[in-house]
């Protein structure tokens, strides 16, 4: 049921739209409760939540890229936490600086994985305004730069702006490295991040939902015994580092208080495994529809700017 469910469900911001919107998501959400009746709860694995960072590394005396970590690694909802971090490599003050390949080497020794936002020193610009020449080049360089810092390499391209088109897409496959977008966001990115914080735990949970009742419907991939669920977030917002334990403790207190199961590691805490997820959601390209693409600049979504930002749903 993807079919005008990617535009519906996803496909417009604002007030005015709200109704509409939510309208579209029930209407969405109809087969797969028609699905989920044939499917026993017992027959489909748990989730595992899949944590991402987009836009870092955040550099200086008081990196928000090391607080975050320094919670995932020690925090009481589960400690030994790993995640993918999706870095900016050639930004003079994100991968680009000294300080920033320090950070990156940090992040693959602490058992993370590294994957490539931007591998321009243009920084934060979407792929599909970038010329072919000068985003394949990009790419090359980015996974070189995140290479030479971290044996396991590149294997991942979150774009910026959640922006793409089909020959972006060429463009990944050609330098070897696999799209992967998120099924949940904190929408914390730079716009929204300082609305939607307020609510973030309502925010999550509806997210969740969501996630559920593509679960119940049989339509996540298992691997490893566990749901993959991607969750996006950005470590170079003040508020995300400040509160990321809040965050784990909302994923899991929200998931029980819906009925949602998961994993009796409900985070990842092995790079491998970590990978071996990822690739196998980046392998289908779909992906829960919710709010993520508000993650999205007006200007993309209104077709101002290049790109496209649609995506496979399940
Ligand atoms: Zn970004």
């Amino acid at each position: 049921m993807q079919f005008n469910g990617i535009d519906m469900c996803n496909g417009f911001i604002g007030l005015v739209f709200y109704r509409l919107r939510a309208t579209a998501r029930t209407l969405c959400f109809l087969p797969l409760l028609v699905c989920a009746a044939g499917a026993s709860a017992q027959q489909v694995a748990p989730v595992r939540f899949l944590l991402t960072f987009d836009d870092g590394p955040d550099v200086g005396p008081n990196s928000l890229t090391v607080k975050i970590q320094q919670q995932l690694a020690d925090n009481p909802v589960m400690p030994g936490i790993k995640a993918l971090f999706f870095v900016q490599s050639a930004h003079k003050i994100r991968g680009g600086s000294d300080a920033g390949r320090q950070l990156m080497r940090d992040t693959c020794t602490g058992g993370h994985v590294l994957g490539l936002h931007s591998g321009t020193p243009r920084g934060h610009v979407t792929h599909p305004s970038l010329a072919p020449d000068e985003l394949a080049e990009s790419l090359v360089q980015g996974k070189l730069a995140i290479e030479q810092q971290c044996p396991h390499g590149a294997a991942f391209v979150r774009p910026p702006d959640w922006a793409y088109t089909d020959a972006t897409l060429a463009a990944y496959q050609n330098a070897g490295i696999e799209m992967l977008q998120a099924d949940a966001s904190a929408n914390d990115g730079k716009i929204y991040g300082w609305i939607v914080s307020l609510r973030r735990r309502s925010h999550l949970r509806s997210s969740l939902e969501r996630v559920a009742q593509v679960r119940a419907a049989g339509q996540l991939p298992e691997v490893d015994g566990a749901l993959p669920v991607i969750v996006a977030l950005h470590d170079t917002n003040s508020y995300t580092a400040e509160h990321m334990t809040e965050y784990l403790h909302i994923l899991v207190e929200e998931s029980a208080a819906i009925g949602l199961p998961l994993a009796s590691a409900p985070f990842y805490a092995n790079r491998d495994a970590l990978a071996r997820a990822a690739h196998v959601r980046a392998q289908k390209q779909l992906y829960v529809c919710d709010k993520t693409a508000l993650s999205t600049p007006i200007a993309v979504r209104l077709g101002f700017k290049e790109g496209d930002t649609r995506r496979g749903c399940f």
